[in-house]
């Protein structure tokens, strides 16, 4: 969670610090501070994971290649890849794996570790995405599905965010007849009745967040 709202200055800090701790040690250092990440070292390299993922062989590097970057202590090349970003969460790879790795976890681990550490690819859609989810679906509670729409197509300026809206101009038809689409949730939209007790599960669940960071430092 806290992931998603580190500024520039604090995730320059965090990846300076955290190089200087594990210097020539990157699998100490995911161990430390990846999700799941101390399962990386299980790894046969027997090649599964690979051939079982629907996508990897498109991505830059399968989740095999990663955990075997990660021993050999290839931390920029890893942490920079957008390979982690592309994992669809579909599972195959942990129903697969014979040392039962939480492979899904800790693709996810990397990438959020990455984007903490401010080294996550640039303009990488997913990355994104999940900025922009996280923004909208914890101002009220609910996701504003139309806010959250609008604010995909305008991401990169109006010019792309008008473009976008034309080519889907026919689906958003659909759905305002289908009564799917409301434009008055532009201007509010419905939020959880307790605003109160999400803002004080976020607190609370930033607080244990923090503990964990810090009992690993
Ligand atoms: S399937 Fe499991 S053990 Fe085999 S390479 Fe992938 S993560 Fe490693
Ligand atoms: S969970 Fe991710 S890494 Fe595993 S097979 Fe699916 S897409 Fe590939």
């Amino acid at each position: 969670m806290d992931a998603l709202q580190t500024t520039p200055t604090a995730t320059s800090e965090a990846n300076t610090a955290a190089t200087a701790r594990y210097r020539n040690n990157f699998l100490q250092e995911v161990e430390a501070h990846v999700e799941d990440g101390q399962w990386v070292k299980m790894c046969m390299q027997c090649g599964v994971c690979a051939g079982s993922c629907p996508l990897g062989a498109h991505w830059q590097h399968t989740p095999q290649k990663i955990f075997q970057m990660i021993r050999a202590g290839q931390r920029e090349e890893v942490l920079r890849s957008d390979a982690m970003w592309m994992c669809t969460s579909c599972y195959n790879c942990v129903v697969r794996c014979p040392r039962k790795l939480p492979i899904t976890q800790i693709m996810h681990g990397l990438a959020s570790y990455a984007h903490k550490l401010g080294l996550a690819p640039k303009m990488q859609p997913t990355r994104d995405f999940s900025i922009l989810f996280w923004r909208n679906c914890t101002r009220t509670g609910r996701v504003n599905e139309l806010k959250l729409t609008l604010g995909l197509y305008f991401k990169d300026g109006l010019l792309a965010g008008i473009k976008q809206g034309w080519t889907m101009r026919y689906v958003a038809l659909g759905l305002l007849k289908a009564k799917r689409l409301n434009p008055f949730e532009l201007f509010g939209g419905h939020r959880c009745q307790d605003q109160k007790g999400i803002a004080a599960m976020l607190k609370k669940a930033r607080e244990i967040e923090d503990q964990r960071q810090r009992a690993t430092h």
